[in-house]
Parts: C-alpha cells; sequence; structure tokens
C-alpha cells in the first residue's frame, strides 16, 4: 500500500501486525437524492472460501444488505451500483451465490463501471489477472443490468465519473457535485486512505506509476484548492475528509 515511502513514516500512520498486513477498510458509500438510491461499490462480498478468507485476512464484520437495512432499504431499492474499477475487494458483493446459481444481488439497478476494467475482469492473463474475477461482472451482464461507461461521464445529474488509469487500466474517481453544496470525491484506490494524500505516495501495486503521478498531482491540487471532501474507501478511521493545503503539503482534515 505504501510503494516508494519509507517505513519508518507509514508505520506510524498504518501501523503493521506482526506479519507486516495493515488493517484497511473496504467501505461502501450510499448516496441519495429523493429520486435515486446509489451505492458507490458494494464491497467484498461473501464469495470467499477459507483458504482465501485466511491468505487475505478478510474479516466480514458488516454486509452491504446489513447497511442498507439499517437504513430501512433492501437491495431491491437501489437503482445504481457505481464502481470505479472492478478489482474484487471494491465489486465482490455486487454478485451472491443463490440455489448453486450466481445472481446480482442488487437486481433492479444499473451497475455502471469503466469499459476497460470490464473488459480486463473477463479476459484472464492480465498482469494483475489476480485482482479481477469474472464472476463479479458475468452474472451482472447476463441479467442485462451492466453498463460500461469512458471518459468524463455525469451518470446522474451531479454524479460525475472520471476514468483516470494508473492504479489500474480504467480506474476512475467519481465526483458528487450538489447544487449549493461543497464538491466531495470518491478516491477510490487513486487515494485509497486519508494518509494517502501527497502525489508521490503511490502503491506499489500501481500498474503505471508515472500516469498514477500525473493524475494524482492534478486532482489533489483540485480538491485541496477546492476545500472538497473526500470518501476513503479503504480508510479504517476516517470514511470522509477535507483536503487542505499548507503551500507546502497537502493536509487531510477527517470529518468523520
Ligand atoms: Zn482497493
Amino acid at each position: 500500500m505504501w510503494g516508494v515511502v519509507p517505513a519508518t513514516m507509514w508505520r506510524a500512520w498504518t501501523p503493521p501486525a506482526a506479519d507486516n498486513t495493515i488493517l484497511l477498510a473496504l467501505r461502501p458509500f450510499l448516496a441519495r437524492d429523493g429520486e435515486h438510491v446509489v451505492v458507490v461499490e458494494p464491497g467484498v462480498g461473501a464469495r470467499w472460501a477459507e483458504k482465501w478468507l485466511a491468505i487475505y485476512g478478510i474479516e466480514r464484520d458488516a454486509s452491504v444488505e446489513a447497511c442498507l437495512a439499517a437504513l430501512g432499504l433492501a437491495p431491491e431499492d437501489v437503482t445504481h451500483v457505481v464502481a470505479s474499477h472492478c478489482h474484487w475487494d471494491h465489486i465482490g458483493a455486487q454478485v451472491v451465490e443463490r440455489g448453486g446459481e450466481l445472481v446480482p444481488l442488487f437486481p433492479n439497478a444499473r451497475h455502471l463501471a469503466p469499459r476497460v476494467e470490464i473488459e480486463v475482469a473477463k479476459t484472464p492473463g492480465h498482469a494483475r489477472a489476480a485482482s479481477y474475477r469474472a464472476d463479479d461482472v458475468v452474472p451482472i451482464e447476463r441479467a442485462g443490468l451492466l453498463e460500461a461507461y469512458e471518459g468524463d461521464v455525469e451518470l446522474l445529474p451531479g454524479l460525475v465519473a472520471h476514468v483516470l488509469g494508473g492504479h489500474s487500466d480504467g480506474v476512475a474517481v467519481i465526483t458528487f457535485d450538489e447544487q449549493g453544496a461543497e464538491p466531495a470525491i470518491f478516491w477510490s484506490d487513486v487515494v485509497p486512505t486519508t494518509h494517502h494524500v501527497q502525489p508521490a505516495y503511490i502503491m506499489a501495486y500501481d500498474l503505471d506509476v508515472v500516469r498514477s503521478f500525473e493524475q494524482r498531482s492534478e486532482w489533489l491540487e483540485r480538491a485541496a484548492r477546492g476545500g472538497w471532501t473526500g470518501l476513503y474507501y479503504h480508510d479504517v478511521d476516517h470514511a470522509f475528509a477535507k483536503l487542505g493545503s499548507d503551500g507546502r503539503r497537502y493536509r487531510s482534515e477527517p470529518l468523520g
């Protein structure tokens, strides 16, 4: 998660366990405007054999169904599921196994994902093949619920996807621009935690480091200048933080 950042620095921000792993959140976000119920990445899901739960240390302390139920919502109420990219830790939960068959968890939702990410997920042999499962997208496609997006596109009024690449071939950030409210940005793995807010803090995992650096430099500056609120998928402690700058370095100001 920290690439070239010295361990003496990142150990203080994300303390490692004895096996050198760090704890990360897998946090879905919900957006509502009175008409639409939008899940921004449903999470890792339950389709995991014991072996893989152990290898990745996956602890499932809540499901996206339980989180929705706590808000009085059922999976059937969700109108849109938005993915920034198709890594299994972000979209695994959108497909469930029922009666031996793989089916969409959200049967009435349009599922939106970057075109190149859908293609990579369905094509084995990619350098990061271990991060994709065709089963996370094929059952959605079979149900006629999968829609590809490209470039910069307004998915719903005020909700815009921007395909950037870098971390993966087609990773996107999602901006929320509600009238009268300050803009917010779902960073996905472009800025995975509130500690990753300097442009050079790039994961070793990223496919194209130079592209990541360029995109992160541009978007962090834009967000800091605008005082945007960031939505953090992998940050254990903070779901939301405003981005600021002291002129030399960016600074996260957690909101919750
Ligand atoms: Zn991730």
